[in-house]
């Protein structure tokens, strides 16, 4: 028994929405494209689950952000799939593609052929086991990829008011769990091995500017260790969290964010990889021509900076897969990506955004003290990277116009001096 779809969307994530939209937008016919995903419910906007999902009052719950209102697209529905001829196969996990013979086996036991895959698997939480540390099954122990997560981690919150969180990871769950988790009124230890958060992106005095926020919101941080051991009780129940200092933190729950892994194990031996990624050209394509792949587990070439890239990022997934849409239905008239990469986030009432490259010479300007601040980066004389927290609308369009012309800078001092004017006017 099986089906046979032109064009196959295997993943239903954030950019599997984008891709329906884009196809719908080109002219697809009914009956023409399937979506295949493990998850029971239609593509939605994944950054929501860190954010209104998990605020005490009026939470943002399913429909309301289904792709692609993130990008003030359609809210596509599983009503809009059905008007549109979409299959969406939900529920169901791929266990097996044979790119040579174009079939796809899922786990019910149908076989499923395409003309053109589209990869959009995404990627998976890193568990604690593989930092040999045991205890991620325990029933208070909780990693966020998912809506089933995110319900979980809802429920753990409801569970023990105003009880201990310890937050495991200082990256972008760490941050955003942390704030989410001290707006429900817990009181909440940040753990992580760095020397301050966000160590991948931020400098330390744009760290410092947070942890001090965070600090005032009640957060208290526990830096440079890592967990060792979990204590857990009879039922099951992590009750501490021994680190490896040899100190102990009570926990009424544990939030595990310490990085993800592609998932890339279907196409493993299969097609070319790279960067822990599925190794795409300029119109999103994979060492086999008949399958494209986008998203948090394709490495793609970023132009600006010559090299190739796998971006773990919401804008790149929303515009990897409209671009390799474009690719697939007008081959012709395709054209190679030309990403500028684009970082965010939002907690609190603060709000930053970053465009470009975190290499090289950092200056910051602006107002450190709870105003309008942010930092250039440049290498080999040209400003690659820019930040900025608290600003516009214009200014943040006007930081990522800045980056993207990779202007000369021939003086350092002067750009720290204009800060933000630099962009504004460049
Ligand atoms: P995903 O959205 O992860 O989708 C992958 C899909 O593939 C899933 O539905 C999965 O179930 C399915 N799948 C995988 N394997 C199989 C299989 N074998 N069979 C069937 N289905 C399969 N980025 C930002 O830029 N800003 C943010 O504020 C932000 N917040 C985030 C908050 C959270 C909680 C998380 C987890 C991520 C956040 N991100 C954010 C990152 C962003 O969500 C991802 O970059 C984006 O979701 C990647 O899209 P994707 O379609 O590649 O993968
Ligand atoms: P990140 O890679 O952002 O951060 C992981 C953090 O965990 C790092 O600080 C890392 O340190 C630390 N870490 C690694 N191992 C351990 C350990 N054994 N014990 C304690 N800490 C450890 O991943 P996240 O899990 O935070 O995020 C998962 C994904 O979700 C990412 O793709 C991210 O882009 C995405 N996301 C994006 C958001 C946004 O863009 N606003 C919001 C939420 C999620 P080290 O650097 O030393 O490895």
């Amino acid at each position: 028994m099986g089906r046979a779809f032109v064009y196959v969307i295997l993943g239903g994530g954030v950019a599997a929405g984008y891709a329906a939209l884009e196809f719908t937008k080109r002219g697809i016919s009914h009956g023409e494209l399937c979506i295949i995903s493990e998850e029971p419910v239609a593509p939605y906007e994944r950054p929501a689950l860190s954010k209104g999902f998990l605020l005490p009052e009026a939470p943002a719950c399913l429909p309301s952000f289904h792709t692609c209102v993130g990008a003030n697209e359609e809210r596509l529905t599983p009503k809009w799939y059905k008007e549109h001829g979409i299959e969406l196969v939900l529920g169901t996990r791929v266990k097996s593609v044979d790119v040579r013979r174009k079939t796809i086996l899922t786990g019910s036991g149908e076989t499923i052929t395409y003309r053109t895959l589209i990869i959009a698997t995404g990627a998976r939480a890193l568990k604690l086991e593989e930092f040999g540390v045991k205890g991620s099954d325990s029933e208070n122990v909780c990693y966020l990829r998912n809506l089933v997560d995110a319900n979980r981690l809802v429920d753990l919150v409801q569970s023990c008011p105003g009880g201990n969180a310890v937050v495991i990871g200082g990256g972008y769950i760490g941050m955003e769990c942390a704030a989410s988790l001290v707006i429900n009124r817990m009181n909440v230890t940040m753990v992580f091995p760095e020397e301050h958060c966000m160590a991948r992106l931020f400098t330390p005095k744009i760290a410092s500017y947070y942890e001090e926020f965070y600090k005032s919101k009640g957060v208290n941080f526990v830096k440079g260790t890592i967990l060792s051991s979990f204590e857990i009780d009879p039922d099951g129940k992590v009750t501490a969290v021994n680190l490896r200092d040899g100190s102990s933190l009570p926990a009424d729950m544990v939030v595990v964010g310490i990085g993800i892994r592609p998932n890339t194990s279907l196409f493993e031996g299969q097609l070319t990889l790279e960067k822990g990624g599925i190794k795409v050209n300029g119109k999103m394509q994979s060492s086999n021509g008949s399958v494209y792949a986008v998203g948090d587990v394709a490495a793609f070439p970023v132009k600006l900076f010559g090299d190739s890239r796998r971006l773990e990022h919401v804008d790149s997934a929303r515009k990897t897969a409209r671009h390799a849409v474009a690719a697939i239905m007008e081959p012709n008239k395709a054209v190679e990506f030309d990403y500028l990469p684009f970082f965010y986030s939002r907690v609190f009432t603060l709000s930053w955004q970053f465009y470009g490259d975190n290499i090289g010479d950092v200056v910051h300007y602006g107002d450190f003290s709870g105003g309008t601040f942010g930092a250039y980066w440049v290498s080999n004389g040209h400003l690659v990277g820019s930040f900025l927290e608290g600003g516009t609308k214009e200014e943040y369009e006007a930081i990522a116009k800045a980056t993207r012309l990779k202007p000369a800078i021939e003086d350092v001092a002067e750009l720290e001096r204009q800060g933000l004017g630099f962009a504004l006017t460049a």
